[in-house]
């Protein structure tokens, strides 16, 4: 980690070019590299020495974005996938076989509740979902002895629940299990979980890092801090018989965690983000603090302006006073949360519906956070797949929109959305 802020760190981590070599991180467009000696590729392939191979498991320009990202959120590592729910994926199936159980949020993104509910339960993985706003007494009761991790989403898509992480560690150390953290929605810029007791942070970079949506993408950073030799997780402590009997706690140290991601889970499921599209990633990522500033402030306005319109009946924004999530989100988002906004209108769904046609300059799209103002309808979309029952569970009314501001003129997008709304 190094000692610059954080916004040096968007800039300057994870690639220092040596002289002559390129300023930016060059694209290295190449499926494997080539060795003088077996020996060498041999080592390689013990996880003896470090180096590429072949770029499923590791690439030059990956490896500068991932320094960046792990920098970025105080994490001693991470690996790069191909997509948010690839990130996801990878960092449970780390630590959960057939057999094991998760604590999950029910204020969950509705791909990770998909694979959770639904595929994970076909592998014989059960997730139990709670309510994050629990008392840590209360949440207790949920942890089985085969409990192996607890997920949450720091800001959660799209409900804009603000995660009380300290409360979740907490829980989590007490069973000697870790707390994986989706950080998306605020970022590194505007919280930083493993500072507040987190294991692994997971992002979709498909949003706010890369900013663009010209990439898919996601990543795991691992904290370095959890010990996974305390007797609950015998895969980091007994011999990998795939690498001759390494014992990722023993070799590894404290990049157990991450080294096995990538060795064993990128090796075998295969989900890596190519070389092109890490390099579209990191030129998002050289603007992300620039971008969370402006979306923030941008947001806060809009939301302060629907709170305020007669037609509107609830704003679900965590940076707005008096949103149930107004005080956590000052203790660990000081600076600001997101761009994204759940509200209601007045009139219901149809009026929903409407004022989505009715407006010009945000679009309907289902990507949420990029530059480009936009609005969605969760029940009809990316929640579509759950019950009345649970959409209701996880806090998804009929009528509730997601709008994730963008960083145009605010100005404009006041006028765009106060037409939209005169007209229902
Ligand atoms: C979008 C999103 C994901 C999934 O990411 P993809 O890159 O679309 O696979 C996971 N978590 C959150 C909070 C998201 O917003």
């Amino acid at each position: 980690m190094s000692n610059y802020r954080i916004n040096t760190k968007c800039i300057q981590s994870g690639y220092t070019p040596q002289s002559g070599e390129p300023r930016v991180v060059p694209i290295v467009q190449s499926t494997t590299y080539k060795y003088d000696s077996s020996n060498e590729l041999a080592d390689l392939f013990d996880l003896k020495a470090d180096g590429f191979f072949y770029t499923r498991l590791a690439n030059p320009t990956l490896d500068a974005v991932e320094k960046k990202i792990a920098d970025l959120e105080g994490g001693i590592g991470a690996m790069l996938t191909a997509s948010g729910q690839a990130a996801t994926t990878t960092s449970i199936l780390n630590i959960c076989k057939s057999g094991d159980h998760i604590i999950a949020s029910n204020a969950l993104y509705g791909g990770t509740f998909n694979l959770f509910v639904a595929t994970f339960k076909k592998l014989g993985i059960e997730t139990t979902l709670i309510n994050p706003d629990l008392s840590y007494e209360e949440l207790d009761k949920y942890v089985q002895d085969n409990t192996k991790l607890i997920f949450v989403e720091s800001i959660s898509n799209p409900q804009l629940v603000v995660t009380d992480i300290e409360k979740m560690a907490k829980l989590a150390h007490s069973h000697d299990i870790p707390l994986i953290v989706d950080n998306t929605f605020p970022t590194p810029i505007n919280f930083r979980p493993i500072e507040y007791g987190a294991d692994i942070v997971v992002h979709s970079t498909s949003k706010y890092m890369d900013g663009h949506a010209v990439t898919l993408g996601g990543v795991i950073v691992d904290s370095g801090n959890f010990n996974w030799a305390n007797g609950k997780f015998p895969e980091f402590t007994e011999p990998d018989e795939t690498y001759h009997g390494l014992i990722y706690t023993k070799d590894c140290g404290n990049a157990a965690f991450i080294t096995k991601a990538r060795v064993q889970l990128m090796r075998d499921y295969g989900m890596p983000l190519s070389p092109q599209n890490a390099f579209l990633l990191n030129l998002g990522l050289e603007t992300l603090h620039l971008r969370m500033e402006r979306h923030c402030s941008n947001a806060l306005k809009v939301a302060e302006f629907l709170s305020k319109h007669p037609k509107i009946s609830w704003v679900q924004y965590p940076g707005l006073e008096g949103d149930k999530y107004y005080d956590l989100a000052k203790k660990y988002m000081p600076n600001g949360t997101c761009g994204v906004m759940a509200f209601g209108l007045k009139d219901g769904k149809a009026a929903a519906q409407k004022f989505m046609e009715n407006l010009k300059l945000a679009a309907m799209v289902i990507h949420v956070a990029d530059a480009r103002t936009c609005v969605l309808h969760p029940a009809t979309t990316t929640h579509r797949q759950l019950s009345d029952e649970q959409l209701l569970d996880c806090g998804i009314t009929p009528e509730l929109l997601r709008m994730s501001i963008g960083i145009e003129d605010v100005e404009d997008l006041l006028e765009d959305i106060a037409q939209a709304l005169d007209k229902i």
